[in-house]
C-alpha cells in the first residue's frame, strides 16, 4: 500500500490536468449505502432496483403521476441523502483541488456531497437530489424554492420552469433519461484534457459513465526519446494515466482500463495521498 500511495503522489504532482470520477463508494462513508457494494441497495432489496428502472417510462406516461408518488413514497435512499455530510474522501479531493493538482470531479453521486465539501470544478453526471431541472431548456433550481407538498395539495403537479413554462423533474438522471446536453458536451471536453484520471468508489457497470474511462484510455500522445546517439524519434504512448480507488476491483481493474487499483476505502487513502502529495512537495 504505501508504494502505491507513493506511486499515485508522483503520477498527480507530474500531471498536467488530473480529474477525479467518482460512484457511490466515495459516500458509503458518510452513511449512504452504494447500489452493488456488498451492502449496497439493491444487492439487499432486487426489487428496489426493477422500480428505478421502470421510473423514467412512468415520468414520460403521467409525470403528475410520478410527482406524486416521489412525493408519497420516496425511495429508499433518500432520508440518507438528505442527513448525510461530507466525510474525509470527499475532503481530500476537495483539498487536491485547492492545491491545484485536481482540475474537476465527474460524479456519479446526486448527493451533492463534493459541493458541500467545497469543491468548486464538480460536474454532476447524474444530477442532484436537491435540485429541479428543466426537461426543455435545461435550468436547474434549488428544489427548495418551490413548495411542492402545497402544489400537490392544489392539484397544481407537475411543477413547471419559472424561466419557459416547461416541464420540471427531479434533475436525478432515472434509468433510462438521456443524460443532459450540458454535462455531456463538459465532461467530453474534460476527457479531451485530462492526463491522469483518478476513478473513486464505482463499480463501473453503469453506462455512458462507465465509458468515460474507455475513452479515455483510447487516447495516445507522441513522446519523445533520444538515444545515446542524440537522435530524437517519437513514440505514441497512452496520453491518460488511470487510477482506481476502490473497495474490490471492477471491470476497469479486470479489463486492464486502468493502470492500477489502489484496494481499499476512499475515505481512508485519499487523506493519506493529500498527505504524502504535501510531504513531496514540502521537500
Ligand atoms: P455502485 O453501487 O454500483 O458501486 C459502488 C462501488 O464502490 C462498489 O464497487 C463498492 O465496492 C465500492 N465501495 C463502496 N464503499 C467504498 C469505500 N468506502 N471506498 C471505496 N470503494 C467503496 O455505485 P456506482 O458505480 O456509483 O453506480 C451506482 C449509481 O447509483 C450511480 O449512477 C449513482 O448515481 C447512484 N447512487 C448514488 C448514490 C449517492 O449519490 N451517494 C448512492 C447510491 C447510488
Amino acid at each position: 500500500m504505501r508504494d502505491l500511495i507513493k506511486r499515485i503522489t508522483r503520477d498527480l504532482i507530474n500531471s498536467n490536468y488530473a480529474i477525479a470520477l467518482t460512484g457511490a463508494g466515495i459516500s458509503t462513508e458518510s452513511g449512504i449505502p452504494d447500489f452493488r457494494g456488498p451492502s449496497g441497495i439493491w444487492t439487499k432489496n432486487p426489487e428496489e432496483e426493477k422500480l428505478a428502472y421502470r421510473s423514467y417510462q412512468v415520468f414520460l406516461n403521467n409525470p403528475k403521476k410520478w410527482w406524486e408518488e416521489t412525493l408519497t413514497t420516496p425511495f429508499g435512499l433518500l432520508e440518507a441523502l438528505t442527513k448525510a455530510e461530507p466525510n474525509p474522501g470527499h475532503y481530500a479531493l476537495t483539498e487536491l483541488g485547492k492545491m491545484g493538482i485536481l482540475k474537476r470531479i465527474i460524479t456519479q453521486n446526486i448527493d451533492g456531497l463534493h459541493e458541500k465539501a467545497g469543491s468548486k470544478d464538480v460536474v454532476e453526471y447524474h444530477g442532484c437530489i436537491s435540485k429541479l431541472r428543466c426537461l426543455s431548456c435545461g435550468s436547474r433550481f434549488p428544489q427548495d424554492k418551490f413548495d411542492l407538498q402545497k402544489l400537490m395539495g392544489e392539484d397544481k403537479l407537475p411543477p413547471h420552469c419559472p424561466k419557459c413554462g416547461g416541464l420540471l423533474k427531479s434533475d436525478g438522471v432515472a434509468f433510462g433519461e438521456p443524460i443532459p446536453a450540458d454535462v455531456i458536451h463538459q465532461s467530453t471536453k474534460e476527457i479531451e484534457n485530462c492526463d491522469l484520471m483518478l476513478i473513486c468508489g464505482t463499480s463501473a457497470v453503469v453506462y455512458p459513465f462507465a465509458a468515460l474511462p474507455i475513452s479515455a484510455k483510447e487516447r495516445t500522445t507522441h513522446k519523445e526519446r533520444i538515444d545515446e546517439t542524440g537522435k530524437h524519434t517519437f513514440e505514441m504512448v497512452p496520453a491518460v494515466t488511470i487510477i482506481e480507488i476502490n473497495a474490490e476491483p471492477t471491470p476497469l481493474t479486470h479489463e486492464g482500463i486502468s493502470d492500477y487499483l489502489i484496494q481499499g476505502k476512499t475515505g481512508e487513502i485519499l487523506p493519506r495521498i493529500v498527505e504524502e502529495v504535501k510531504r513531496t512537495k514540502a521537500t
